[in-house]
């Protein structure tokens, strides 16, 4: 990694300039033959970052039109949200504008799921659930939550519950096995652990979930499933996608999984979550619980200034920090270190936020 990057905001994260300049390539038509070998490499690519042999598609839409667009096609009736911060909660508020009955398991912001609750829950149900929905890693806290553990509740629990997953600021920082945890649907957007800029949405999609899609009346248009399955097997997409981002795409899953390696960058995101926290310890408050510490994100509560002090103050020397976020957005500040985020650009950034901070 050449360039040193001064910005930390949790997505959209800091993309390397080789990959900004792949979306300056020359258009080519979607439905050409060109654009089905672009499309079909990065198909298989994708495969290798989601774990999975299965159904992996991509649509021009950022990660929440994808949250309705799951729901839209795997929830008839009745679906299972936990919550335990800001976007886990927007699968409560997708899912009762969609009109669709919902129960809510609610954690405290800044703990993650509780397995146990959760296995206690359905074990008391009143109620069948189509579907359950997880944030694997909640933007809003920097909690990341245990995916494996979670799935097994529900596969030991129900045997048609299907498995909804926003893992937004999860894939590609942190391991997420799609076939061996048996998840249903999984969302994940470019502009985050991906290090591209905003404007896609990759998802992988069990046919469990294509079956649940069959047996639904309606399920919207933009982002109905059987419309994206039938185009993949042609090697393509519905809609026009956006090409330039194809190209970024096909050249950063090309890096990912064969220059850097997913292992290599799994583990480059636990050194930099480790160095964060460590680093700013001294001054600073964290406000997740430790043992759930996110690989990608990291919120925490300064003790000396207001956090829009510190940020402005951080922005005065040249670096791009998050606030906090929702009911946590007064009171924190937020570190993204997802995507191509060197330690060596992150330890520069940290350097000076000890100066700003501790002062
Ligand atoms: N889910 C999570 C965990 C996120 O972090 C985000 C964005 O930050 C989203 C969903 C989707 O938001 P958007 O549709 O604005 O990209």
């Amino acid at each position: 990694m050449t360039d040193l990057s001064t910005f930390f905001v949790p997505g959209p994260t800091w993309v390397r300039p080789e990959i900004l300049a792949e979306m300056t390539r020359p258009m080519i038509g979607h439905r050409s033959a060109e654009f089905r070998e672009l499309c079909g490499r990065v198909f298989d690519d994708l495969r290798k970052l989601f774990l999975t042999s299965g159904n992996v598609f991509v649509a021009a839409s950022s990660g929440t039109g994808l949250l309705e667009g799951a729901l839209l096609n795997c929830v008839p009736r009745r679906v299972l949200v936990t919550t335990c911060g800001a976007f886990s909660e927007r699968w409560r508020e997708i899912a009762q504008q969609l009109g669709v009955e919902v129960d809510i398991l609610e954690h405290e912001w800044g703990k993650p799921v509780d397995a146990e609750r959760l296995a206690t829950h359905f074990t008391g149900r009143r109620y069948h659930y189509d579907a359950v929905t997880f944030t694997h890693n909640e933007t809003s806290t920097g909690v990341l939550n245990d995916l494996e553990a979670l799935t097994a509740v529900v596969h030991a629990e129900s045997h048609d519950t299907l498995i909804l997953v926003d893992a937004v600021s999860s894939l590609a920082c942190t391991p997420i096995a799609f076939d061996d945890w048996k998840i249903d649907v999984c969302i994940a957007s470019t502009q985050k652990g991906l290090a591209l800029p905003p404007g896609l949405t990759l998802f992988a999609v069990s046919e469990r979930a294509l079956e649940a899609a069959r047996k639904k009346a309606y399920r919207g248009t933009y982002f109905d499933f059987l419309l994206f399955d039938k185009h993949a097997r042609e090697g393509n997409v519905p809609f026009t996608p956006s090409v330039s981002h194809f190209y970024a795409l096909a050249a950063q899953l090309e890096h990912i999984l064969r220059v850097e390696s997913i292992e290599t960058r799994w583990a480059r995101h636990l050194q930099l979550r480790d160095m964060t926290i460590e680093r700013t310890a001294a001054f600073c408050q964290l406000m997740a619980d430790e043992s759930h510490a996110s690989p990608s994100i990291t919120a925490l509560a300064p003790r000396k200034l207001e956090p829009s002090v510190l940020l402005a103050r951080m922005k005065e020397r040249g670096y791009t920090l998050a606030s906090g976020y929702g009911r946590w957005k007064p009171a924190g500040i937020r570190i993204g270190h997802m995507g191509d985020i060197s330690l060596e650009s992150l330890s520069a950034m940290l350097d000076v936020l000890a100066e700003v901070a501790d002062a």
